[in-house]
């Protein structure tokens, strides 16, 4: 319209300039307009060439007439596609990052099993690099023969447990949710902490029922004999199997006891009681019973220093004791006639320290990191023989851990060992306030 309006105005005025200075200066004046018009319209389309090269963001510049409408016009649909384009990236980002965030491992696969993208828990736990391997098939990168199966056999009903060969230990459990047109998404989970926690569960009840029937077995034996030759036997003979039925019988009884111990002191149990405990009357107390148990074949002495604020120790005494004992009892099984065995407490240097020293049998390197394990025992006959149940530090380490204590062993074969337990000096007091009258 505006473009007619001025092709008027231009024929409008070469008329006039025709009527006044006759017609070559009107056919001039024609021409010189229509030029100026072409200029305008190619100034304008080469504004919009300048504009389509630019980044989206940028503005058309302002027009005028028909360019107005046309600028106007282009601006608004492209700002209305940039907004969608922007909300389109956000929603994919949030989604991406969603997916980054996830505990699990999770991949996505083409309708021809080829990676289009995964996060970086399943980029560890299949190690796939995301950006090198976009596009690869799946089954190049995990190889494992049950995965491909799997993966290929289309029953998804039930998760896949996968044994990485890639890295030692990691278990995976494997889901695969099909959608859209034949794609589908991996749900890798690590199970490997699970898988060995059922591993312990399984290895603990075989030795259980393993520790249980020896003796029950042997019990049974005697039983059977003693009512099998009745008649044959003296009161002598009867009462010496008796007695070993019997010996067996304390076997099973302590075994259970140390498992309930055990077991009270691992579910869930109430924390240890905070008792003000005054630590040289329990140790003094349990060098007494070691000696009763030595029965006079060790040298047994208790060494007690409280200087340095260690008089009283906050815990609970029954556990305390359960522990302390354990380790002195074990000096006394692991130490041949004749040997020495030292108990001490001191605070000298910060933490609390209960230690037994013994120049027993001694333990070797390799053995030691595995020595607190339930059922584990350097020599299992001579832990049987001294009535040993092979749960005593695995007690010992537990109720220690309740009071933040750690336990140190030292050892050497042939030479002793020094099993100590430091205690946080937040446990540690002075001496028991003076009682008021
Ligand atoms: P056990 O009932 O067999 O003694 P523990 O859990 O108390 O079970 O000890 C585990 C193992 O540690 C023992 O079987 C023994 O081989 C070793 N052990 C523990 N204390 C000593 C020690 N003082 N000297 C030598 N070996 C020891």
């Amino acid at each position: 319209m505006q473009a007619l309006r001025v092709l008027g105005l231009v024929a409008l005025l070469a008329l006039i300039v025709g009527a006044i200075g006759g017609k070559v200066a009107a056919l001039a004046m024609l021409f010189a307009g229509l030029l100026g018009m072409l200029a305008w319209q190619l100034i304008n389309l080469q504004r919009l060439v300048e504009w389509t090269h630019t980044p989206t963001e940028v503005s058309l510049p302002a027009g005028v007439g028909i360019w107005a409408h046309i600028f106007y016009d282009l601006d608004r649909r492209s700002r209305t596609s940039a907004d969608l384009r922007e909300r389109l990236t956000g929603a994919l980002d949030r989604f991406h990052e969603a997916s980054q965030a996830m505990p699990d491992g999770v991949l996505y696969l083409s309708a021809n099993d080829r990676i289009e993208w995964l996060n970086r828990k399943a980029e560890q736990q299949f190690g796939i690099d995301g950006r090198r391997d976009h596009g690869a098939l799946v089954t190049t990168l995990v190889r494992e023969p049950e995965f491909v199966r799997f993966l290929q056999g289309g029953d998804y009903a039930e998760p896949l447990v996968l044994h990485s060969t890639r890295r030692a230990g990691l278990t995976l459990l494997v889901q695969v949710v099909p959608f859209g047109d034949k794609q589908k998404m991996v749900v890798s989970r690590d199970i490997s902490q699970l898988e060995k926690l059922e591993t312990i569960r399984r290895d603990f009840i075989a030795n259980v029922s393993h520790e249980l029937r020896t003796p029950l077995t042997v019990v049974t034996g005697f039983l059977e004999t003693l009512i099998d030759g009745r008649d044959d036997f003296t009161p002598e003979d009867v009462t010496h199997f008796l007695q070993l039925a019997l010996e067996q019988s304390l076997r099973m009884q302590a075994l259970i006891e140390d498992l309930l111990a055990l077991s009270a002191l691992e579910t869930g149990a109430p924390a240890a009681v905070e008792e003000r405990v005054d630590v040289a009357a329990l140790v003094q107390s349990i060098a007494e019973d070691t000696r009763l148990l030595s029965n006079g074949r060790h040298e047994i002495e208790a060494d007690i220093d409280v200087r340095g604020g260690c008089a009283i120790l906050l815990g609970s005494e029954k556990e305390l004791r359960s522990a302390f004992a354990n380790l002195a009892s074990n000096a006394v099984r692991y130490t041949p006639a004749g040997g020495r065995i030292r108990l001490s407490w001191r605070c000298a240097d910060g933490p609390g320290e209960f230690a037994v020293e013994d120049n027993g049998i001694g333990i070797a390197a390799e053995d030691i990191p595995r020595l607190t394990e339930r059922f584990y025992r350097v020599d299992r006959g001579r832990s049987r023989e001294t009535g040993g149940t092979g749960l005593g530090l695995a007690i010992v380490k537990h109720i220690l851990s309740r009071h933040q204590a750690e336990l140190r062993i030292v050892s050497a074969p042939g030479k002793g060992s020094r099993f100590s337990a430091r205690f946080p000096a937040s446990r540690l007091e002075p001496a028991l306030p003076a009682l008021r009258s």
